[in-house]
């Protein structure tokens, strides 16, 4: 058994803690299980780009944590703190989701030391193109080894702009659109990627609650609809999230947590013109109907049914895990739970839905992104009218038989041929729900895992190593 840490010394070392529970309970040759934990490489870069006139040096790194399959793959993130042991920690947790949701990826991960918010557009694109420049010359960016994605502080524009840099280094190279996912649609993005991370989220825990001796063991009741909820971060993943299980689920969204503090309405708070509310005046507070509090940590130990951190890493520590007030936390952000918190909220009896799961949406479409780009074709152009016209045979027999005249609703269902974002909807919620009982069955099959998220690396961990020992390593 690995030593229990008092103090886990940094992110990358609680990914290890929480992968070595793992390690434990599949009993794998320590040799492999190192060699599945070691980063691969990682690049740092520190570049100079001149902003109205004046040179700025700006620092970035990207790790590829694991190689067995490629390309490896991860997100970009922008942020005034980033530092190499984050994105190892980051890169590592990429390999442990690949493998979870199944899509033929190694891991990686980048981020660029900055305050996005300090620069205007111009400025910003400058910076991007000359980090993805950086990327490119050392070999950490290209269709077929490495492929970044959109990450705290980046999205589809910053997607776009790394697209093009490289198609004009490599004019040469027909794939070049499949070097980064999570771009706008009118540039070889796909529908559906924006709100994937946040889909995801949101069918993990339809599935989960699915299952409900699960479901019975967090002591909540069956179903989503009318779920106390308290939320982190409302950002991509975060809006998405809470903006579905409202729509969709009649979930309640009690509290809602940003950097500046919270909003508080126990009744539930209305997503949309929340999100509104805040683009127009770029502040959460004074909304209408809702308290607001500048002490946003003290909303995160707020009574609730589901907790779901979707901000940053660290945000449940050793410090506040034992006034954690829920029965259930869903990880929608990566690492927002330490491994010394994860310990004591075991303990607690407190289920959690691990990270390398829940929010493994994104990559999952950003997957179905790039199987796009090198076929060079959107999904079901080749089968939509088909299936439409095989619709419209089936009425007419039905309506042949029958005598009777199929209702307009009905006809609608039967004759509509999916669209782009209807089969990347489809192939997202069959990976949550497909994922989701590999891990469920690791939890209950073996009497060394006791929790989802040793449950979930013990899923990853099979695969990757079964690729590890297959090949060798050398
Ligand atoms: P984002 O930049 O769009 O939003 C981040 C949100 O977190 C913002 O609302 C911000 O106000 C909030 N926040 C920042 N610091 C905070 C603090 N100290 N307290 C409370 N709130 C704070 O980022 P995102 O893309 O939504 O990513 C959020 C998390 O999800 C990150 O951990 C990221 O790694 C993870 N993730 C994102 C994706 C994706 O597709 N974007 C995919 C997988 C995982």
């Amino acid at each position: 058994m690995p030593t229990k840490p008092k103090k886990p010394e940094s992110f990358s070392k609680s990914v290890d803690h929480m992968a070595d529970r793992a390690f434990a309970a599949l009993d794998l040759d320590p040799g492999v299980a190192s060699a599945i934990k070691a980063c691969h490489a990682i690049i740092k870069v520190n570049f100079p780009v001149k902003i109205k006139g004046k040179i700025e040096i700006f620092t970035g790194w990207r790790a590829t944590h694991s190689t067995h399959r490629l390309p490896s793959k991860g997100g970009l993130r922008f942020a005034p703190i980033v530092n190499q042991d984050e994105i190892e920690a980051l890169a590592a947790l990429m390999t442990y989701k690949c493998a979870i949701v199944d899509v033929p990826f190694g891991g990686s991960k980048g981020g660029l030391l900055i305050d996005p918010t300090k620069y205007d557009r111009d400025d910003m694109e400058c910076i991007t193109r000359r980090y993805a420049r950086e990327l490119i010359r050392h070999g950490f960016l290209s269709p077929a080894v490495n492929v970044p994605a959109p990450d705290m502080g980046t999205g589809e524009r910053e997607m776009a702009w790394i697209a093009d840099t490289y198609k004009q280094l490599h004019p040469d190279d027909i794939n070049h659109a499949a070097c980064v996912t999570g771009k706008p649609v009118h540039h070889g993005g796909i529908a559906g990627r924006t709100e994937a991370t946040g889909r995801g989220v949101v069918y993990a825990l339809r599935e989960f609650f699915r299952h409900g001796d699960d479901v019975k063991a967090t002591g909540l009741s069956d179903g989503l609809g009318g779920k106390r909820i308290v939320l982190q971060g409302f950002g991509n993943v975060g809006y998405h999230t809470a903006r579905l299980l409202q729509e969709e689920d009649d979930a309640r969204i009690i509290a809602i947590i940003k950097s500046e503090g919270a909003l508080i309405n126990t009744d539930g708070l209305p997503v949309e013109r929340v999100q509104e509310y805040i683009l127009a005046n770029k502040t959460m507070k004074g909304f209408p109907g809702a308290d607001f509090t500048a002490n946003g940590a003290a909303v995160l130990e707020m009574a609730c049914d589901i907790l779901i951190p979707a901000a940053l890493e660290a945000q449940i520590t050793a410090e506040n895990a034992a006034r954690i007030n829920t029965r259930l936390i869903v990880e929608a952000a990566n690492g927002p739970v330490t491994f010394d918190a994860d310990e004591i909220l075991r303990e607690r009896g407190i289920t959690i839905l691990p990270d390398a799961y829940v929010n493994a949406g994104g990559v999952t479409v950003s997957y179905f992104e790039w199987i796009r780009n090198l076929t060079h074709m959107r999904f079901g152009r080749m089968e939509r009218r088909y299936d439409e016209m095989r619709g419209q045979h089936l009425i007419a027999a039905m309506e042949h038989l029958s005598g009777k005249q199929v209702p307009d609703w009905m006809r609608g269902e039967i004759v509509k041929g999916a669209a782009e974002l209807d089969l990347v909807r489809s192939g997202l919620d069959d990976t949550m729900r497909e994922a989701w009982q590999a891990i469920s069955t690791a939890r209950h099959d073996n009497p060394k895992v006791t929790d989802f998220r040793t449950a979930a690396y013990v899923v990853a961990i099979s695969k990757i190593a079964r690729s590890y020992v297959d090949l060798g390593v050398y």
